[in-house]
């Protein structure tokens, strides 16, 4: 099957799926509405546990009708846009230094970055994938939780067979909020710019 193929039947599989998915997604985003109390705070590092929180909650709720149940790490392997405020709470679990030699990019400025940091990191494998797993599972960035592939392909993951497709990923409501919480002055870069060096 070529890409345009692929994509074709992964969308019609996620209109397919998409009644199954916005039922669990909604149900938690109402639950995450009654926590907004927690997300009412300056401290960056209780806005981003909210984001993990909330996005490992939509990332589950959803997992049963999507093609991620077969667990697989493509979306290891391509840019991983990420703020200093979830770098800084992954330094914390690693004990690793975050890096800002890059020249600092501040979230409105960045989508013809992010495009040219996904050709760059389309088909490299994210610094903490290890043996085929993510090795900071518990602080893993927002992003990642949702990384949740709502069609039943799979192999519409893999950019370097499938380079320049849009994976049908569920919405990021969880995502929308933290990053306008944190505001727009918050520096972001990919994740292998924080976290430079492989880890051993
Ligand atoms: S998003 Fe794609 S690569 Fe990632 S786990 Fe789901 S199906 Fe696999
Ligand atoms: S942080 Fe973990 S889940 Fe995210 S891309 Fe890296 S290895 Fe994958």
């Amino acid at each position: 099957m070529n890409t345009d193929e692929l994509l074709e039947l992964a969308y019609k599989e996620a209109d397919e799926n998409f009644v199954g998915v916005a039922t669990q997604h909604i149900k938690v985003m109402r639950e995450a509405l009654w926590d907004l109390n927690a997300l009412m705070t300056h401290d960056e590092s209780a806005i981003v546990q909210w984001g993990f929180k909330w996005g490992q909650k939509v990332s589950d709720a959803v997992s049963s009708v999507c093609a991620c149940i077969n667990k697989c790490s493509h979306c290891c392997r391509r840019c991983i846009y990420i703020t200093r405020a979830e770098a800084i709470e992954i330094s914390k679990f690693t004990g690793r230094k975050i890096t800002e030699s890059f020249t600092g990019r501040l979230l409105p400025e960045s989508i013809d970055i992010i495009q040219e940091l996904q050709k760059k990191y389309a088909g490299a494998p994210c610094v903490f994938l290890k043996d085929g797993s993510c090795s900071i599972y518990e602080v893993r960035p927002i992003e990642c939780r949702l990384q949740v592939n709502i069609s039943n392909q799979i192999e519409i993951c893999d950019l370097v067979k499938h380079p320049a497709t849009k994976v049908p990923y569920v919405s990021d409501g969880v995502h929308i909020a933290v990053l306008s919480k944190l505001g727009s002055a918050q520096p972001s870069a990919d994740i292998r710019e924080w976290f430079p060096e492989e880890v051993n």
